[in-house]
Parts: C-alpha cells; sequence; structure tokens
C-alpha cells in the first residue's frame, strides 16, 4: 500500500511506530503535516496540495488528527475520501466522536451503559442538573476539555454549584454526571482494531486524584477485562462507526459505563502496559479493509 498519514508531529511515539510498523510490512508511509496542505476543491476533481507538489496515487490514509485542528483536519481527510482513499477512520464519525454531547446521544441510542448525565445551557437550570444526576457527589466536565482538564469533582452541593456557576460564568458549556465512586480512581482503556477489543489496560490517578489519566500522573496496568465489559467496547466502537479507538470504561455498579471513544488512541500507554504491538495490528487490519469502494461516506 502507498499511505498517508496525516499527523501533525512525526516525532510523537505512536506515529513513529506506525511508520516503523508500515515499513516493516513492506508499505510506502509518507507522514503529511496537516496544517500545511492545500485542497483545490473544484467540481468533480478534488485535488490535495503538500509542499507545491499534488498528492496523488495513495490507497490509504491514517488519520491522526488532533483535537485543537479537528476542523480544518477533518477537511483534509474529507478530501482524501473524495478521491477515492480508504480511510483507517472515516471523517464522518470522527467528527461524531468530538463533540462529547454527541458521542452519549449516539451511545444511548444503542442502549449502551453510561454514567447518568445531564445537560443545560441556562444557567438559571443548575437545580434540574444536578437533581437528574441524583444530586452531590457529581463531576464537572468542560465539553471542549481533553487529557483530564476541565474534569472537575464536586463533592458537595454547594461545591458542585460553585464550579458550575465559576464555568458559566466563563462562558463554556458542561455536561454534569454521576461519580462512579465505585470505580476507584480508575479505568479501564479498551483498544478496538476493526472490531475486536485488541488490548486492555487499567489506568489508575495518582493519590488523591479521582482522574486517571496518564497525562495528569496516572498509572496504567494491563488488566483482564469480563465480556460484558469487552461487548461493550465492541458495541461502543460500532456505534461510533470506528476502526480504530479507544474506549474508556469505569467498571459501575451498574455494570460498565463508557466515558468516552477516543477517535486516535495513543500508543505508549497501551503497548508499553501490555507489550503488544499494537501498531502492527492496526496495519494489518488496514491491508485486510482497504480497497475500492471501502469509502463510506465520501466526505458526506
Ligand atoms: P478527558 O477526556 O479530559 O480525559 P474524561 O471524561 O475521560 O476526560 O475524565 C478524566 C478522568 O476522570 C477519567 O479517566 C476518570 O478516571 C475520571 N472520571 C471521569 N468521569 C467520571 C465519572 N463520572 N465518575 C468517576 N470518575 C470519572
Ligand atoms: N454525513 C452525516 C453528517 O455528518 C452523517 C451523520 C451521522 O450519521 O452521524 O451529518
Amino acid at each position: 500500500m502507498k499511505i498517508a498519514m496525516l499527523a501533525r508531529n512525526a516525532n510523537l511515539y505512536s506515529h513513529k511506530r506506525l511508520v516503523e510498523a508500515a515499513e516493516a510490512r513492506g508499505h510506502q508511509i509518507d507522514v503529511i503535516s496537516t496544517l500545511r496542505v492545500t485542497m483545490n476543491i473544484t467540481s468533480m476533481k478534488p485535488e490535495i496540495y503538500y509542499g507545491g507538489e499534488k498528492l496523488t496515487g495513495y490507497d490509504a490514509v491514517i488519520p491522526r488528527i488532533g483535537v485543537s485542528i479537528t476542523f480544518f483536519g477533518l477537511a483534509v481527510l474529507r478530501q482524501f475520501e473524495m478521491m477515492g482513499v480508504y480511510p483507517l477512520n472515516e471523517s464522518v464519525a470522527i467528527g461524531r466522536s468530538r463533540d462529547k454531547l454527541r458521542s452519549l446521544q449516539i451511545l444511548a441510542r444503542r442502549g449502551i451503559g453510561l454514567p447518568v448525565t445531564a445537560f443545560a445551557h441556562d444557567p438559571r437550570k443548575t437545580d434540574e442538573v444536578l437533581s437528574i444526576v441524583g444530586g452531590a457527589p457529581v463531576v464537572i466536565k468542560l465539553l471542549e476539555g481533553t487529557q483530564g482538564i476541565g474534569v472537575v469533582l464536586g463533592e458537595t452541593e454547594k461545591s458542585a454549584k460553585s464550579v458550575i456557576e465559576a464555568f458559566r460564568g466563563a462562558n463554556v458549556d458542561i455536561m454534569v454526571q454521576e461519580f462512579i465512586k465505585e470505580a476507584g480512581n480508575s479505568d479501564i482503556r479498551c483498544f478496538v482494531v476493526g472490531g475486536k477489543v485488541v488490548a486492555s489496560m487499567e489506568r489508575t490517578g495518582a493519590p488523591g486524584d479521582f482522574r486517571s489519566n496518564i497525562h495528569r500522573g496516572g498509572s496504567a496496568r494491563p488488566v483482564r477485562i469480563t465480556p460484558q465489559e469487552r461487548a461493550t467496547a465492541v458495541e461502543a466502537a460500532k456505534a461510533m462507526g470506528l476502526n480504530v479507538c479507544g474506549v474508556d470504561i469505569l467498571r459501575s455498579n451498574h455494570g460498565p459505563v463508557v466515558m468516552e471513544v477516543n477517535s486516535s488512541p495513543g500508543l505508549e500507554g497501551i503497548e508499553g502496559a501490555t507489550g503488544k504491538d499494537i501498531a502492527t495490528m492496526i496495519i494489518e487490519f488496514m491491508e485486510r479493509d482497504y480497497g475500492p469502494g471501502k469509502v463510506k461516506t465520501k466526505g458526506k
């Protein structure tokens, strides 16, 4: 295959591993710096220019689009799709995953377990939002946040209200969730490739932090997941339409609940914790799945 990888930083662990794995299996892979692409959106003849040259002849594209450049990155990916290039994850599916509320609505529609979540725009609805999720303690999340930034625990009714009011004052959208205390500062990352969980790890927050993000000082270890957790992760990936994703699950009293589905999951944590060669599994999946007519949405 001739593969294009849309990525801003070729030196990130995940990106280096994907390049290594693709080359080891005899493919050509070029890292395209997403923001340096120019597109020609002429009728019937979509083109992409990069460094003064027209990009042609690609069989597949691996989108590694950072959250902060979602808007432009997805436009570039749609352009590849319009040219008939097979995307590892489709633009529409990545778009769904980047909208936290839309993602939860899609998962809810499929009957997938979720933390009870409330959302309102009107600041006068704070009491209503808190009562929907059963009162404090609650987790308050910035809709735009990543890596645990903007995820706050409101332990009492009073502290929850002041956090909500502070966020509202800053004019940012938030959602309020029941706090899954029994998860014990831990979550489970299930790494899904082509409809199968290929690896899973448990992440535990630094002492005193309920957030288990590695970026926040959390630690990871391999974990055995239950058949129900496996089925939940697979169903979540399917609902979102993602071939490759990280499904983050909390172990709650009412079964596994999905917190988030990440469409550009990092490889360093999961390969480090499990010793598995996930990069090669991704490339092997592409070898099986790519081909003409495999782009479903063609940039819709
Ligand atoms: P981000 O996308 O910024 O990583 P998350 O929604 O994944 O934010 O939350 C960060 C961490 O906070 C999670 O990994 C989890 O450990 C913890 N957390 C999030 N939501 C809840 C919740 N409802 N109950 C308990 N812990 C939670
Ligand atoms: N192309 C449609 C859109 O992005 C698909 C929506 C969907 O199925 O999520 O609006």
